[in-house]
C-alpha cells in the first residue's frame, strides 16, 4: 500500500454514486455565489468533475469547465513537503493541487501521490524564472533590451534606460514602446525573446512532467509574469499549442506578482485579439487590491477565464481592530484569524469574480479550519462586518503593484524583496525566502540610496526601506 494510503477516506469519497454526483453538482451550483457578469450557459454533461465532497463547494473554473473546489491546495513553501496531508485534503474535497518548478522539491514529492490519485484531481505546475517569480531569465532580459534599443532608437533608449540598461524594471521599456506604437503603428521585433521564452517553457514542462511522474498537467503556467509584453510574443502561445497537441498540458495559464494591473490588462487584450486563449489565471489579490484590479478581473471573467486568487491577505500584517469582536459574535463566536477572514472575503464577497482561493496547508489543524471556509454562511450583517475588518486590515498591505520597482533608480527588484520579506515574516518560510533572495544575487540594503522614490509612489505607504534593511539583516 502506498504510504499515502488513507484508504478509508479515499473509499469514502470515491464511492460516489451517479445520483450522488447529481446531488452534489446541484449543491455546488447552489453554493456558487451570484457573479456580477452573466454566466455562460454550459451543458451539465460538459462539466468536468474529479473527486468531490459534500463538505466542500465547487464552481466551474471558467472555460476549463472543471468543477473546482473553492479551496485550492498551494504547494509553495513548507506545504510542498507535507505529503502526509495531501490525501486528507483530497478526502476533504480539495480537488486542485498547484505546484511549480520553483517550489522546492514539491513536484518530486508529488510523484507518489499522483501515482495513486492522478485521476482524482486537477494538477497544475509552472515554468519559473522565465518571465518572473524570482527573476526574469538573463537571456530573455538581454534579448528584450536589445529589441527595445533597436525599436526605440539610441537616444530614447538611453533616456528610458537610466543608469544601467541591463538591470531594473522592464516595464519602463514596455511603456515607452506602447507610446511609440500608438504614435507610429510600428511594433518592436520581439521574436528572439519570444523564441527563448518558448523554448524554456517547453523544456521546463517536460522536466516538470518527469518530476511529477505524469504524462500531462491540467494547466502549465508561466510563473509570476511581470512583463505585459509577453503576450506580444506569439512564440510562447505556439509553444503551449504544441504542448497541448502532444497531450502534455490542457490549458495555458499564468500567475502574477508584480505589475499585476498591466499584466492582467495585457492578458485580456491578448485573449480578445487571439490566437491567445488564456484559460486560467492566478493573481495575487487581496481584499484591498481587489478594488484596484477589479476592471481587469471583470474583463477576464467576461472572457470566461478561471480565476484563482493567491496572496489573499496581502503581504504586510495589520493590527486587528474592534470590528473583529463584532464579527466573531455574528459568527456565533467562531474565531477567524486575519488570514481566514481574507479568504472568506475572497470566496464570498467578490460577486462571484473569484472562483477559488489558494491556501498553503501545512498541518491537519489548518486543513480542518480551512475546508469549512468554502461553505460558510454569512448573514448580511456578517458580510458587512467582515468587509469592514478586512478593508481596514489590508489597507496598508502591499498589493504587488510593482510601482516601487519601476521607480527605483538603483534597479532593485523592490516588489520581489517585499514578497521575500513576507515569506520570511508572515509565511514563516525561511527556506523559500532565502532561496529566492539568493537568486537575486545582491543585497538590496547596500544598493538602496534612501532616495525615497519608492515611498513616493507607494499608495499603501508600505515602509519599504525599513523592510529592505530588515530583509538584508535577516539574510546576512
Ligand atoms: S509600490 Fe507599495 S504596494 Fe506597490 S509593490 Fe511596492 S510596496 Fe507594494
Ligand atoms: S529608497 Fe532605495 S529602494 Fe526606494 S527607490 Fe530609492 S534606492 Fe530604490
Amino acid at each position: 500500500m502506498s504510504h499515502y494510503g488513507d484508504s478509508l477516506d479515499r473509499r469514502q469519497f470515491l464511492k460516489t454514486t451517479a445520483a450522488g454526483i447529481g446531488a452534489m453538482a446541484a449543491a455546488a451550483h447552489a453554493a456558487d455565489p451570484a457573479p456580477s457578469s452573466e454566466k455562460p450557459k454550459v451543458d451539465p454533461k460538459d462539466l468536468i468533475w474529479r473527486s468531490k465532497s459534500p463538505d466542500m463547494s465547487y464552481v466551474r473554473l471558467g472555460r476549463t469547465n472543471f468543477m473546482v473546489s473553492r479551496i485550492v491546495s498551494g504547494l509553495g513553501g513548507k506545504a510542498g513537503n507535507q505529503t502526509n496531508i495531501w490525501p486528507r485534503e483530497l478526502a476533504r474535497g480539495i480537488n486542485y493541487f498547484d505546484t511549480a518548478r520553483g517550489y522546492g522539491n514539491s513536484e518530486v514529492n508529488m510523484k507518489e501521490f499522483l501515482k495513486e490519485y492522478r485521476k482524482d484531481l486537477w494538477v497544475t505546475s509552472k515554468a519559473s524564472n522565465i518571465a518572473g517569480y524570482a527573476k526574469i531569465d538573463d537571456e530573455v532580459r538581454k534579448l528584450y533590451v536589445a529589441a527595445m534599443k533597436a525599436y526605440l532608437g539610441s537616444q530614447k533608449f538611453d533616456e528610458v534606460a537610466g543608469k544601467d540598461s541591463e538591470k531594473g524594471d522592464l516595464l519602463r521599456y514596455h511603456n515607452a514602446a506602447v507610446e511609440k506604437e500608438k504614435a507610429t503603428g510600428e511594433k518592436p521585433d520581439l521574436r528572439a525573446a519570444g523564441k527563448r521564452m518558448a523554448e524554456m517553457y517547453l523544456r521546463q514542462l517536460d522536466e516538470s512532467l518527469t518530476r511529477l511522474g505524469t504524462d500531462h498537467v491540467d494547466a502549465y503556467f508561466m510563473h509570476g509574469v511581470e512583463i505585459p509584453w509577453i503576450f506580444d510574443c506569439i512564440e510562447v502561445w505556439e509553444a503551449f499549442e504544441k504542448a497541448n497537441k502532444a497531450g502534455k498540458a490542457k490549458h495555458f495559464g499564468f500567475s502574477t506578482h508584480t505589475h499585476q494591473k498591466e499584466v492582467l490588462a495585457a492578458a485580456a487584450a491578448a485573449n480578445e485579439r487571439g490566437p491567445w486563449k488564456i484559460d486560467l489565471i492566478m493573481p495575487g489579490v487581496n481584499p484591498e487590491s481587489f478594488v484596484r484590479l477589479r476592471p481587469e478581473l471583470e474583463a477576464l471573467k467576461k472572457q470566461d477565464v478561471g480565476i484563482v486568487a493567491m496572496k489573499t491577505k496581502g503581504i504586510v500584517n495589520r493590527p486587528v481592530n474592534v470590528d473583529e469582536k463584532k464579527f466573531s459574535d455574528l459568527m456565533e463566536a467562531r474565531k477567524y484569524n486575519e488570514w481566514e477572514r481574507a479568504k472568506l472575503y475572497m470566496l464570498h464577497l467578490t460577486d462571484g469574480l473569484i472562483d477559488a482561493a489558494i491556501i498553503a496547508i501545512e498541518s491537519m489543524e489548518e486543513l480542518d479550519k480551512d475546508v469549512p471556509l468554502a461553505t460558510v454562511h454569512l448573514s448580511a450583517s456578517a458580510r458587512r462586518q467582515l468587509e469592514a475588518i478586512v478593508k481596514l486590515e489590508t489597507a496598508g498591505a502591499c498589493h504587488l503593484c510593482g510601482d516601487c520597482t519601476t521607480h527605483c533608480p538603483e534597479h532593485i527588484a523592490v516588489t520581489d524583496m517585499i514578497r521575500y520579506h513576507a515569506y520570511l515574516h508572515q509565511y514563516n518560510d525561511r527556506d523559500l525566502a532565502r532561496e529566492l533572495y539568493q537568486q537575486a544575487g545582491y543585497d538590496p540594503a547596500r544598493l538602496c540610496n534612501s532616495c525615497g522614490k519608492c515611498a513616493d509612489v507607494c499608495g499603501s505607504k508600505v515602509p519599504i526601506v525599513e523592510l529592505l534593511h530588515e530583509l538584508s539583516h535577516d539574510m546576512a
